[in-house]
């Protein structure tokens, strides 16, 4: 009986003795139509469909308070294609898999199509505030679980937020590196969803209309420089951190707890527009993405302490396609190297899919990185799943234009230009220069040494050479950049040697002290004064009569061993070319 024709409704109507009226009777027959063209569509659906795209639960439909129980939905249900435990399973709802007819077609198309992927990320940024966003408490990493909160970061009733203007000032510097347009006008927005983290029941962030719109980020990839457009930058609070006990994530845990000194912590939420085309492409651009943040001091950038997050979305189409493809959302990915091999997975896993003529479903999906492999965790919620609507408890944020052109002032150069200045004006190699610009810890350094120093590349030696075998991280180094200047003329002057100087900058960092302080309590002068440099020659010479007389009689190579006697005995600090001379005028030759 799939035909709705087969059904003759006045039989069924005499049959059952019904009293009906005539609009009744047109009403009943639609609505059994509408049951036996959903039974058709169930029943004619392949079976040999993976047809998991959504298991319904019995209990959802027959709710055991029901007054009447549903017998067409009992009937309906067993026309399902298979049954797993209490769960039918149902086929994807219709023009969700196509036909037999087109899945096959888009196999065979896709046997010697050439795919591009398209990419766009979501990035994270947590803000060096002191503060919250809405409350005083300290945005310390470490302390103790739920130490840093109070009632308006723990959502409790009555408590009111009161914005920080620190955050918001940030967040305009972000927005001026990268050219977007400062709204004057904002609006924090309440996003509510539940879960354990999120105190409030909703985050706020902002929505409709961002402190930041569109601007650009260029990026150096494969010689060529890419602008890569931004959609939007806007503020919003962190969620608060679950801990899960006995395991890594929730599953498998035996327990979890939550702690909400994160929760309200300022993040920017920096959105690009899908530009960027392969997962390399994509590192780089989080490479100068943080550079940019580092160097504005807004934010310390450290992706493995989840300082910098990302989430990217990706999709792939065939070349030359002016349609996007179906996209899918990747998160929790925590290193450069997670990002890369996650898209590049996913990028096989969807090209694949294609291919195959596979639909591609809109879902968001978890790099696992035990097993370097994504997994789906949810079909992809929609921004009106979440119901935003202006906080009633927040003004909108308006920014004064005088406000925006001081801050412009303050804008460091960008990772480029930077580059370029070292490449051009300092003659460093581009490797070096790169390393100066994705790290503008190293940079600034480099920038204030060269204020009272002016031979770039002796100083970009001592740095690669000897700083940073010291130290990796220079935003914890406590060599002042001025003294470090100090420390290279008193080398380049020759008033110590390089090798004494190699010494007090290894001292200055096992004891953690000064690198002027250390050099004036060795009292590490070069002795530069002849007559003591003659003494020591003389009483080296008197107790080494053998090595003197082997000299003389035309063994050269004694010369060094004579003058190496001389530095042990002044604890190197005579001028060795000095002693040279000294020796050989000595002994007559
Ligand atoms: P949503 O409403 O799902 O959040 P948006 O349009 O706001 O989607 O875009 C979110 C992110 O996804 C942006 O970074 C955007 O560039 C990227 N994006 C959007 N569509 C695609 C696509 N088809 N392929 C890859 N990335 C995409
Ligand atoms: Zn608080
Ligand atoms: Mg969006």
């Amino acid at each position: 009986m799939t035909d709705k024709n087969y059904i003759n409704i006045d039989n069924l109507i005499s049959l059952g003795s019904f009293e009906v009226t005539e609009a009744e009777k047109k009403e009943f027959e639609a609505e059994l139509a509408d049951f036996l063209e959903y039974a058709r569509v169930i029943k004619s659906a392949p079976q040999h469909l993976a047809p998991a795209s959504h298991a319904v639960e019995k209990e959802q439909l027959f709710r055991s308070d029901a007054i009447e129980p549903n017998q067409y939905l009992e009937t309906l249900l067993r026309n399902a294609p298979a049954l797993q435990g209490t769960s039918y399973l149902v086929p994807p709802l219709a023009g969700g898999a196509g036909t037999d007819e087109e899945r096959r077609a888009e196999a065979v198309k896709g046997k010697d199509a050439v795919y591009e992927v398209v990419i766009g990320l979501e990035v994270h940024a947590q803000l060096n505030t002191k503060s919250k966003l809405f409350c005083s408490c300290p945005t310390l990493f470490g302390s103790d679980p739920n130490s840093n909160t109070c009632p308006v970061c723990t959502g409790q009733p009555g408590a009111l937020p009161v914005l920080n203007t620190e955050a918001v000032r940030m967040a305009v510097m972000a927005g001026l590196a990268m050219n977007s347009t400062i709204n004057k006008r904002s609006l924090f927005a309440r996003k509510n969803y539940f879960y354990p983290d999120l105190p409030k029941g909703y985050q706020i962030s902002q929505f409709e209309e961002p402190v930041c719109t569109g601007g650009s980020v260029e990026i150096e990839h494969k010689g060529k420089i890419n602008k890569i457009r931004l959609n939007r930058i806007h503020i919003e609070e962190d969620a608060g951190k679950l801990v899960h006990v006995g395991a890594p994530g929730i599953w498998g845990s035996k327990a979890s707890a939550v702690d909400y000194n994160r929760s309200s912590v300022p993040l920017i939420e920096i959105v690009t527009e899908p530009d960027l085309s392969s997962p390399d492409e994509a590192r780089e651009f989080m490479i100068i993405l943080r550079a940019i943040l580092v160097s504005l001091g807004i934010s310390s950038g450290n992706m493995e302490e989840g300082n910098l997050r990302c989430d990217a979305n990706i999709s792939v189409r065939e070349k030359g396609d002016a349609k996007l493809g179906v996209k899918v959302e990747i998160k929790n990915m925590n290193s450069l190297k997670a990002i890369e091999r996650a898209l590049a997975y996913e990028t096989a896993r969807l090209e694949q899919m294609k291919r195959a003529g596979v639909p591609i479903e809109q879902e968001t999906r978890l790099w696992d990185e035990s097993g370097q492999k994504t997994y789906g965790m949810r079909t992809k919620e929609e921004s009106h799943d979440y119901r935003y609507f202006p906080d009633p408890d927040l003004l909108p944020l308006e920014i004064g234009e005088a406000w925006i052109k001081g801050l412009k002032k303050t804008i460091p150069p960008l990772p480029l230009e930077r580059k370029k200045r070292y490449e051009k004006s300092h003659s460093l190699a581009e490797s070096e220069a790169r390393l100066l610009m994705v790290n503008p810890g190293y940079a600034d350094f480099f920038d204030k040494a060269l204020g009272s120093y002016d031979n770039p590349r002796n100083l970009a030696n001592w740095i690669f050479s000897e700083l940073l075998s010291y130290e990796s991280d220079f935003s914890r180094i406590h060599i002042d950049p001025a003294d470090f200047s100090r420390f290279l003329k008193k080398i380049d002057s020759g008033e110590i040697s390089g090798r004494i100087g190699k010494e007090m900058l290894k001292k200055a960092f096992t004891e953690k002290k000064g690198l002027m302080e250390i050099i004036e309590r060795e009292g590490v002068k070069q002795i530069t004064d002849s007559a003591a440099i003659e003494k020591a020659v003389d009483e080296v010479l008197r107790s080494n009569k053998k090595q003197a007389e082997e000299y003389q009689s035309g063994k050269s190579k004694v010369l060094g061993y004579l003058v190496g006697e001389v530095m042990k005995a002044t604890r190197g600090k005579a001028n060795p070319g000095m002693v040279n001379e000294m020796i050989r005028k000595k002994l007559g030759k």
